[in-house]
């Protein structure tokens, strides 16, 4: 049984307490054993859809749940349904004769949804590959995280959503098999979880983002990078008040030249004394500066340190 109920109806409390359910009736989805992820995802995704109808019958609201990491509301929901993910969370690599062709599937993973940031990059890294960027934290699930639009801090990509190339998505009305309309998975594939394809550029744009709002997200197909190293540079240094326009106006090279390397860098962070972010009479700021650059190669160490 993929998903069973747990405990009684009762109260529900977010990781960080700001936010309490109330009545809330929990259940979990929980992975099995089956040896194709495919197979895995063409149950729960049945039995997800199953549960939807039941709580549809009942008159009840449902939320899904990832880590319950979420410090506001989006986790948030009383008298309702709750379904904890955080079990459903295996991950599988993906073959090249699962991809439609000319896709490379070489990075790609298919990720239970429950699975944690952590996980996947654990999992990744076997493969000597990586997630391009993460929270500050890693133990959201990827769903959970995608879903808020969790961010990290390389410069040049974005957040934790952009790693998906698909989504399967469980609504009362289907198994959904959404994608870029220029598609991913091979349609037997999909088939074999159980789904409906839905190809179509600003349906996965959705999908991708989604805020626990457009059905229960049981599966992703994440994409990943080879693993690499950054040159962290990390000091007290005077900032004239010239270089925060810079920064202002997303000109991070000229930054980092400046006050580390000559590289475009993959992470610019200044923190502050909100209270007194200039001194006088230099009018220059006094930050911790942080930057990382990515090593081109193994043992490569950058160029020289700047005005050091
Ligand atoms: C220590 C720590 C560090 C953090 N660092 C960062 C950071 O660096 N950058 C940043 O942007 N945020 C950060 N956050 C915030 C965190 O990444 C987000 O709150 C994220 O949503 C947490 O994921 P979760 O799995 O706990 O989701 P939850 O809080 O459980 O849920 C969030 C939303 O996603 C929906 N959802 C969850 N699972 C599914 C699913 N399977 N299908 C559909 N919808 C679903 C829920 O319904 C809810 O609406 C941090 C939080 C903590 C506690």
């Amino acid at each position: 049984m993929p998903l069973i109920p747990i405990g009684e109806a009762g109260r529900w409390t977010n990781y960080h307490g700001t936010g309490v359910c109330e009545n809330a009736a929990r259940f979990a989805l929980r992975s099995g054993d089956a040896a194709r992820g495919r197979d895995e995802l063409a149950i729960a995704a049945a039995a997800v859809r199953d549960w939807l109808a039941a709580a549809q019958r009942e008159g009840k609201r449902v939320r899904p749940l990832g880590a319950g990491w979420s410090p506001s509301n989006v986790n948030i929901c009383s008298d309702a349904w709750l379904l904890h993910t955080r079990r459903f969370n295996r991950c599988f690599r993906v073959a090249s004769g699962d991809v439609r062709p000319g896709v490379d599937a070489a990075g790609l993973m298919l990720v239970e949804a429950g699975a944690l940031v952590d996980e996947v990059s654990d999992k990744l890294e076997e493969q000597q590959r990586s997630l391009w960027t993460s929270g500050a934290g890693n133990g959201q699930t990827f769903a959970g995280a995608a879903a808020t639009g969790t961010h990290g801090s390389m410069v040049v990509r974005g957040g934790i959503q952009d790693h998906i190339r698909a989504v399967q998505l469980v609504t009362p009305g289907g198994v959904h098999w959404i994608e870029p309309a220029a598609g991913v998975m091979s349609d037997a594939f999909i088939a074999a979880t159980g789904s409906v394809p839905l190809r179509d550029d600003d349906v996965f744009a959705a999908a991708q983002l989604p805020i626990g709002a457009l059905g229960i997200i049981t599966a992703l197909v994440v994409d990943s990078v080879p693993k690499f190293l950054v040159r962290p540079i990390q000091n007290l240094r005077k900032v004239d008040r010239v270089a925060i326009d810079w920064l202002a106006a997303g000109d991070f090279r000229r930054f980092s030249a400046a006050y580390a390397l000559d590289r475009d860098p993959d992470f610019v962070q200044m923190i502050v004394n909100p209270y007194k972010p200039f001194k006088r009479p230099s009018d220059a700021a006094f930050p911790l500066c942080r930057t990382m650059a990515r090593r081109l190669r193994p043992g490569d160490a950058g160029p020289a340190r700047r005005g050091l």
